[in-house]
């Protein structure tokens, strides 16, 4: 049937074809090619993946107006801009394209890199919002991951889609982005759909850490899983690392790095922390309890409480008193608002 949404997909897959076309077959791409080469991306992830670049003059619209698409479709289609006149152009110039494809594999949308950096341009231009592309719902990747988020039973959550790319390349597929835009609960659903163990991979520079925080947390208020983190060394991006070190280092970073959302958390407050100075030392040892005490299993707050004991000289009985005081309070907090909810409730049959 030719619905609206099915046309416009067919529109994002043409155009899709063409930024290809544009990149593996003519002169124009020859500087896109050599980019992709550069970043060590194969022609073979060239192909899965259909990158493709816009050039730097019109290319969609006498593309379309030849095959004499409809106006108003090429205006829904978020392909172009408009101007005050109506008059349509290309919205992405000179930039490397990677579509973005649905559940279903379908291209619905793009997102396009600039080659060269460039302070006044932004590094990446997404499509805008239109009926077939919603930021909030896509997921980058995951009509090819879905088949390895079921073998392996868990999923790598990358901060970027060079990530997922790269990380493909060196053979773990399991792996997913979201859409530049912080993970939202939509993302969440569809996750648990497939797995309940995933792994947040982001960039190990201080925003991918802070967006890490902030992934675990809505990861365990949202959905049903395991979490864990895995970051890469020396503050790199799992593009970065697999590019300096290659696949096998890459591979094994992804299983050896991966750590407990508890200590990642701990991991990241201490660098908040001027360990140098004692009172800091304490607001540390202070916070770092705040954590722990969180954790419901006593063997594993054990484990931690055990770390920092040794880790500042501590008394592991003072550590442990201190932590039952602080999760006192957290199950009080619990015990009220359950009696609270039970009071608005209906009241189960069993209790
Ligand atoms: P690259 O390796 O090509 O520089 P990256 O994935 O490492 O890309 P980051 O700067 O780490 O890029 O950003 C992570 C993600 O955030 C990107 O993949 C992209 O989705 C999004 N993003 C980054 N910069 C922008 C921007 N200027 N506008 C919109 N989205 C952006
Ligand atoms: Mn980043
Ligand atoms: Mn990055
Ligand atoms: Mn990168």
């Amino acid at each position: 049937v030719h619905t609206e949404k099915n046309n416009l997909i067919q529109l994002q897959e043409e155009a899709a074809k063409l930024y290809h076309h544009v990149l593996v077959n003519t002169e124009l791409g020859v500087p896109a090619l050599k980019y992709l080469h550069d970043r060590k991306i194969t022609d073979d992830m060239i192909e899965t993946f259909n990158l493709g670049f816009a050039p730097g003059q019109r290319l969609l619209k006498p593309f379309f107006e030849n095959k004499k698409a409809d106006y108003q479709l090429l205006r829904k289609s978020g392909l172009f801009i408009e101007n005050s006149d109506g008059e349509l152009s290309d919205r992405f110039t000179n930039r490397i394209m990677y579509p973005i494809r649905n559940d279903s594999s379908k291209t619905v949308g793009f997102s396009g890199r600039i080659l060269h950096k460039d302070p006044d341009i932004p590094k990446y231009l997404n499509s805008p919002e239109t009926s077939i592309f919603n930021k909030r719902k896509i997921i980058y990747n995951i009509d090819l991951a879905k088949p390895s988020i079921r073998n392996e039973q868990n999923l790598i959550l990358f901060e970027g889609f060079m990530d997922v790319i790269s990380a493909y390349q060196a053979g773990v597929k399991n792996g997913v982005a979201s859409m530049g835009t912080s993970l939202t609960n939509e993302q969440i659903y569809q996750f648990n759909q497939l797995t309940n163990q995933v792994y947040v991979c982001y960039d190990g520079d201080n925003p991918g850490q802070k967006a890490t925080k902030r992934a675990i947390s809505l990861l365990g208020d949202e959905g049903q899983f395991t979490v864990g983190v895995i970051q890469m060394p020396n503050g790199i991006d799992p593009d970065e690392y697999r590019r300096k070190y290659g696949n096998d280092k890459f591979k094994d970073a992804i299983k050896s790095a991966r750590e407990t959302t508890v200590s990642f958390e701990l991991r990241f407050l201490k660098t908040q922390y001027d360990l140098s100075n004692d009172e800091e030392k304490l607001n540390y040892v202070d916070a770092a309890l705040n954590v722990i005490a969180k954790i419901d299993k006593p063997v594993e707050r054990s484990v931690y409480l055990k770390q920092l004991s040794d880790e500042f000289e501590l008394d592991m009985n003072a550590l442990t008193v201190q932590c039952k005081q602080i999760r006192s309070t957290f199950i009080n907090k619990r015990q009220r608002k359950q009696v609270r909810m039970l009071k608005t409730d209906t009241v189960p049959e069993v209790l």
